[in-house]
Parts: C-alpha cells; sequence; structure tokens
C-alpha cells in the first residue's frame, strides 16, 4: 500500500490523519493522540472540577450569611470573588461549546473529504484534497491550542479566588480586637464538633467564661486599658487549650472555649488552668506605671449530650458561669449529672 506524500498529517494535540490509497481510490484514517486528548480532557476536567470545589465550599459560606458580615471588606471580597467566579464559568462553558461546534465542523470536513477521496483516482486531485485538509488541519490545531492556552487561564483565575476568599473567610470569622474567633466562628465551629459529635460518638464540652467586675476596670482605668486586659485575658486563654481547641469572643469581656473530645472532667482541668494563670497576673499600666492589681475571672462547664443543639450546651454553661458568679466569682463551676 503506497502511503501519499502527505499521508501522515498531525492534525492538531488530539488526532493524526492517515492517507492512504486502495485499489484506485484513497482512504483517511483518524488516528487519536492519546496524549493530546488526555491533555486537553485533563485541563478542562481541572478547571471545571476546580469551579466545583470553589462553588461547593463558598455556596454554603454565603448561604450561611458571610457575605452579610460587618466587615464591610469582606462582604465586598466575596461578592466581587462570586462575580468573577459567574463570569468565569460562562467563560469556560462557551470554550467548551465553542469547542465542540469547531470540533463537529471539523468532523464534517473529515467526513466529506472522505467521500470524495473515494471516487478519486488522479494524484493531483487527491493532492487538493489533502491540501484542503492541510488547512482545515491547522484550524482544528489554532483552536486546541486557544482552548488550552484560555483554560489555563481560567485555572489561574480559580486559584487566585481561592486564595482570596480564604483571606476573605478570615477576616469574617475573626474578631478585630483578640484576633480569636468571633460569634461566626462560634456558630460554625459548633455546628461541625456537634456533627462530627454524633458521628463518631465522641465527646465534646464547652466553656463559657467571663471577666468579673469588669465594668470597675473599665470605670478606674479607662476603655483602652479595658480593651488591653481583654486582649491579654484571650491570649491567656489561647496559651491554656489544647490544639483542636477554639477560643471564642463571645461578646464584650465574655470568652467561649469549644472543646472537641473532651469530657467535663478534662475541660473543667482546662478552665481551671486558664482561671489560675489570670489570677496571677500582676498589671502595670506601662506609661503611668499604676498598678491595675488582681484580676479574676468565672468559668461555667457543661458537656454536650446526644440530643442537643448548640443552643442547649451554651444554656448549660451560661447557666454554671453565673453560678459561679453568684458563689463569688473567681471559680469553675461545672453542669454534672446531679443538674
Ligand atoms: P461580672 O463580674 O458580673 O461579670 O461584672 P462585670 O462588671 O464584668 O459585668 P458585665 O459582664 O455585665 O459587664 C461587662 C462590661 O464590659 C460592660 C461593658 O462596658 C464592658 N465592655 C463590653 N465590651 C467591651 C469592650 O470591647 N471593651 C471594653 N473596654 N469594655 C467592654
Ligand atoms: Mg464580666
Ligand atoms: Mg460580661
Amino acid at each position: 500500500m503506497a502511503l501519499l506524500a502527505a499521508s501522515d498529517l498531525d492534525l492538531s494535540p488530539l488526532r493524526t490523519l492517515r492517507a492512504e490509497r486502495m485499489g484506485g481510490g484513497a482512504v483517511l484514517e483518524t488516528q487519536y493522540n492519546p496524549l493530546g486528548i488526555l491533555g486537553i480532557s485533563a485541563i478542562g476536567f481541572a478547571v471545571i472540577a476546580g469551579f466545583g470545589l470553589l462553588v461547593s465550599w463558598l455556596g454554603p459560606k454565603l448561604a450561611a450569611g458571610f457575605s452579610g458580615g460587618k466587615s464591610g471588606v469582606s462582604a465586598e471580597k466575596i461578592a466581587k470573588a462570586s462575580q468573577t467566579l459567574d463570569r468565569e464559568l460562562s467563560k469556560v462553558l462557551g470554550l467548551i461549546r465553542a469547542h465542540i461546534t469547531t470540533n463537529d465542523s471539523y468532523a464534517k470536513s473529515l467526513a466529506n473529504a472522505q467521500a470524495r477521496l473515494s471516487g478519486l483516482t488522479e494524484a493531483e486531485q487527491v493532492r487538493v484534497i489533502v491540501s484542503l485538509l492541510v488547512a482545515e488541519n491547522e484550524r482544528m490545531r489554532q483552536d486546541s491550542t486557544e482552548l488550552k492556552s484560555k483554560l489555563e487561564d481560567s485555572r489561574k483565575q480559580i486559584e487566585a479566588l481561592r486564595s482570596s476568599l480564604s483571606e476573605a473567610e478570615e477576616v469574617v470569622l475573626k474578631d478585630p480586637l483578640t484576633g480569636v474567633g468571633n460569634r461566626r466562628c462560634f456558630d460554625v465551629t459548633m455546628e461541625k464538633a456537634i456533627l462530627d459529635c454524633k458521628q463518631k460518638k465522641s465527646s465534646l464540652s464547652l466553656v463559657m467564661c467571663d471577666i468579673d467586675h469588669f465594668k470597675r476596670v473599665n470605670d478606674a482605668f479607662g476603655h483602652q486599658v479595658g480593651d488591653e486586659i481583654i486582649r491579654m485575658f484571650s491570649r491567656v486563654i489561647e496559651a491554656g487549650v489544647r490544639e483542636g481547641d477554639t477560643v471564642i469572643r463571645y461578646g464584650g469581656e465574655e470568652f467561649a472555649i469549644i472543646l472537641p473530645m473532651a469530657e467535663l472532667d478534662a475541660a473543667k482541668s482546662i478552665a481551671e488552668r486558664i482561671r489560675r494563670q489570670f489570677e496571677s497576673k500582676k498589671l502595670t499600666i506601662r506609661e503611668t506605671n499604676q498598678k491595675i492589681g488582681q484580676l479574676t475571672a468565672s468559668f461555667g462547664v457543661a458537656q454536650f449530650r446526644q440530643g442537643d443543639d448548640a443552643e442547649m450546651l451554651v444554656q448549660r454553661a451560661d447557666s454554671k458561669l453565673y453560678d459561679a458568679k453568684s458563689a463569688g466569682r473567681n471559680r469553675v463551676a461545672a453542669f454534672g449529672s446531679n443538674d
């Protein structure tokens, strides 16, 4: 079987056209290039999967109200990212649609050439058809290269979006004064912790704590010093918890500590350690050398029980915090089996 001069035409990264003379006519045979197909498909799938992941990651956050957060910057950032996401998604879908159309028209050209070639006997006529095919092939190659580079651009955009959304999420979940989690972080972490607890039948405890007589501190030393003390208290709490625990500024000078995989006794010991550490601090105002004197905090501890929701757990820990205050403050009270 004699091969035509331009027999092996590299049609695109996707396939090679092989033209063979058979008897009086010629036959076109398309050989698919598996590496080319894999390459384009991999990028396409990566981009689409990236969008899928991003949408599934961003969706619940938007639904949970992240976009309505107090931090205007973050809400704006998320809204912007969401718009870019929409734009990129329609761009990728458009690209794929256009590529499918080009592919269809290319397939038609091939079929057409195939039909014409089978009736041809003159080498010159075959040459004309082959040069048409070469042109068609060039168009296809350009289309594939363009698609590849545009999909690569989209992939980069998605990466940038992902990191910008992570930054926004950080801001949205943090308390600006102390850097620990805020109430929204509390809701998100608790929901996840309770779900884990139910699924793995593991333990979970919650500590609520509040600085004692804080109004007096504010009145005596001013709000700014009060802020410094709230910050310092948050650092003492952070230093006293285990890895995997979450510290939340629940409001004012009140903090919550979410302790996954902690039984009541373990949570009580952690609270007791923090209480002792806080009361041991000897604070002075640097500028004036004025002594603030001893500060204390009270703690309420409760353990998750099957059937609880976040609110019930908070209520039990809160009721114990109230007991600790009523019993004279600077103590830890835990919700035990007798309550
Ligand atoms: P108790 O021992 O019963 O907790 O007494 P308390 O004086 O601490 O009472 P309470 O917890 O009701 O008062 C908290 C005070 O904390 C009231 C408010 O002025 C002050 N506060 C709330 N948020 C802030 C803040 O961000 N900075 C400062 N400096 N003070 C705050
Ligand atoms: Mg207080
Ligand atoms: Mg308070």
